[in-house]
C-alpha cells in the first residue's frame, strides 16, 4: 500500500483520538473534551476493574497560570449510572498552592449528578410533542437506562427552559436574518380558540403567507377580546416585532415607535368587522374563498339534507306499494277477465284497491323525480359558485357572478341568498384571480392552528405561562419546518 492511497482521514482521526483518550493498563484517561457519551460506552464495554479518569487537556491552574501536577482522583457518578473520575491537581506555584478539580464543564454543570445532554432531553421532547413528565421520564429510562424521578425531569426542563428556548429563538432571528428572509406584506390573520382551566381564551395570530414567517401570535382571555384589539393587532402586525419576540418582554406602548413592514393584502374569513379596519389600514383584502364557500354550503346543505331523506322516504314507500301492487295482481290471477259481478264484493273491493295503489305508484315516481331534479339544480349552483372563484381572468369571474346574479328570481331561494350577499364583497373574494401572489384561501393558518395548538391540548393548560411556554416550543418547530427548514441545535 503507497502512502498516497492510504485513508488518511482515518489516520488522522487515530492520531486526534491518541491526544484525547490513553489508554493505560486498568485506567483510561479521556481528557475534559470528550463527550460523556464516549466515557459511557467505555464504561460499558471495559472490564470491572478498568477505571476511567478525566484529566485536563491543558494542566495550567487557573489563578496564577503555573503548572498543576497530578494530585488524587476524586469519584463522580455520571448520571447516577456510570463511575468515573476526575482528576484533581495541585498547583506547583507554592504560594498559590491551590488544588483544582478537572471541571468537565462542556458535560455538566456545577454541582449537578446529571449531564447537560441529559437535562436538555425534556425541552428536547417538548419541541416535538408535549407530553408528560412522567413519559419523559419513562422515555430517558428506555433511551438511556437512567431513571430519574418525574420531580426532577419537571425542575431539569423548567430551570433550562428560558435559555433553551431564548437561545433557539435567538438561532432563528440570526438565520433568518442571515438568509435575508423578508415580510412580503401579504399575510394571514386568524382566530381559534381554547380553555386555560375552563376559562374561554383566544388566540390571534398573523402570518406572512409567502416565507410562512410569524408577525405577531397573542393569547388573552376571551372576555377581554373585541373588534378593537383585533384593530390594535393587525397595526401590530406590520410592525417589526422581533426584539418583542420573547413573550417576557411587553409589546411597547405605541406602534408608531415601531419600524414599518411591508404591507400589501390581508387574507380573513368572512366576520364583518374585518373590513374597515383593513381599509383603515390601505391595504387589500382576500376573504378566504374556502370561508365564503362553506358559507354558500350550509343553508344548501340543510336543505339538500332534507330532500334527501324525503327521497329516501318516498322510495321505501315506492317499494311497499309495488310490492302491494304485485301481491293484488297474484291475488286476481286465474280470473275471468272482463266485467265484475256487481255480486262479488271482494273482487270488487280488490280492483278498487289495485287502481288505489297504482295511482300512488304514479304520485310516488313523479315526487321522486321532482326531488331527484332539485338536488341536480343544488348540485349545479353548488359547483357554479365555486367556479366562480377558478377562474383564471376576472372578467370570466364576474361574466358568471354576473350571469348568477341576473338570474336572482329562477334561482332556488339559497342560492339567491347567497348570490345577493356575494354581489357587497365579491371583490374581496376574487383579489387571487387579480394577482397569483395572493392566496385564494386562509388555509396556512388553519393549518398553522392545527400543527401549534393540537385539539388535544385546547383544554389541558392550567396557566397562561404553560400555555405561553408550550407555544413557544411550537413555534420554534415551525420555523424549523415551515421556514428555515433546518432543525435549530443549540
Ligand atoms: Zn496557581
Amino acid at each position: 500500500m503507497s502512502f498516497k492511497t492510504a485513508p488518511t482521514d482515518i489516520i488522522s482521526a487515530e492520531l486526534i483520538f491518541k491526544d484525547y483518550v490513553d489508554f493505560k493498563e486498568n485506567v483510561i484517561y479521556l481528557t475534559e473534551e470528550v463527550p460523556d457519551y464516549v466515557a459511557k460506552f467505555l464504561d460499558d464495554i471495559m472490564p470491572d476493574y478498568v477505571i476511567i479518569i478525566y484529566e485536563m487537556f491543558n494542566p495550567v491552574c487557573p489563578y496564577c497560570g503555573s503548572k498543576l501536577h497530578k494530585h488524587e482522583i476524586k469519584k463522580w457518578e455520571m448520571n447516577k449510572q456510570t463511575t468515573v473520575y476526575k482528576q484533581r491537581y495541585k498547583c506547583t506555584n507554592s504560594t498559590c498552592s491551590k488544588t483544582i478539580t478537572t471541571p468537565l464543564s462542556k458535560i455538566v454543570e456545577k454541582n449537578c449528578c446529571y449531564t447537560k445532554e441529559i437535562r436538555k432531553i425534556g425541552n428536547e421532547l417538548e419541541d416535538l410533542e408535549h407530553i408528560s413528565y412522567e413519559k419523559k421520564s419513562e422515555l430517558i429510562e428506555k433511551q438511556y437506562g437512567i431513571k430519574i424521578p418525574r420531580q426532577t425531569v419537571q425542575y431539569h426542563e423548567l430551570t433550562k427552559s428560558e435559555h433553551y428556548l431564548s437561545q433557539k429563538e435567538e438561532k432563528i432571528a440570526q438565520l433568518i436574518q442571515e438568509r435575508n428572509i423578508e415580510f412580503s406584506g401579504i399575510i394571514g390573520y386568524d382566530e381559534s380558540f381554547f380553555t386555560i382551566n375552563n376559562e374561554k381564551y383566544v388566540r390571534i395570530t398573523s402570518i406572512d403567507s409567502k416565507n410562512h414567517m410569524i408577525l405577531n401570535d397573542q393569547i388573552m382571555k376571551y372576555s377581554d377580546f373585541d373588534k378593537y384589539f383585533i384593530e390594535i393587532f393587525m397595526t401590530y402586525s406590520l410592525k417589526d416585532l422581533t426584539p418583542y419576540s420573547n413573550p417576557n418582554i411587553p409589546n411597547p406602548k405605541h406602534p408608531l415607535l415601531l419600524t414599518d413592514l411591508k404591507k400589501d393584502t390581508m387574507i380573513t374569513d368572512g366576520y364583518t368587522a374585518y373590513v374597515p379596519i383593513i381599509e383603515k389600514l390601505q391595504m387589500t383584502h382576500q376573504k378566504c374563498v374556502f370561508h365564503k364557500i362553506m358559507n354558500q354550503r350550509t343553508p344548501v346543505w340543510k336543505t339538500t339534507n332534507k330532500l334527501e331523506r324525503q327521497q329516501e322516504n318516498k322510495e321505501n314507500q315506492l317499494e311497499k306499494t309495488k310490492e302491494k301492487i304485485q301481491q293484488l295482481e297474484n291475488q286476481s290471477k286465474g280470473q275471468k277477465p272482463g266485467r265484475i259481478p256487481l255480486k262479488d264484493k271482494k273482487r270488487r273491493k280488490n280492483k278498487k284497491k289495485l287502481e288505489k295503489k297504482k295511482q300512488e305508484k304514479t304520485q310516488l315516481k313523479k315526487d321522486i323525480k321532482k326531488i331527484e331534479k332539485q338536488l341536480k339544480e343544488f348540485e349545479y349552483y353548488n359547483n357554479k359558485i365555486s367556479e366562480i372563484f377558478n377562474y383564471d381572468t376576472v372578467q370570466k369571474a364576474e361574466m358568471e357572478f354576473n350571469r348568477l346574479y341576473n338570474q336572482l328570481d329562477f334561482l332556488p331561494e339559497e342560492v339567491a341568498k347567497f348570490v345577493k350577499n356575494l354581489k357587497k364583497d365579491f371583490d374581496k373574494t376574487i383579489n387571487h384571480i387579480k394577482r397569483k401572489d395572493i392566496p385564494k384561501t386562509n388555509n396556512l393558518l388553519e393549518g398553522f392552528f392545527k400543527i401549534t395548538f393540537p385539539k388535544k391540548y385546547k383544554r389541558r393548560f392550567r396557566t397562561e405561562k404553560g400555555v405561553k411556554n408550550y407555544l413557544r416550543h411550537m413555534k420554534i418547530r415551525w420555523y424549523e419546518r415551515n421556514v428555515l427548514h433546518e432543525k435549530i441545535t443549540i
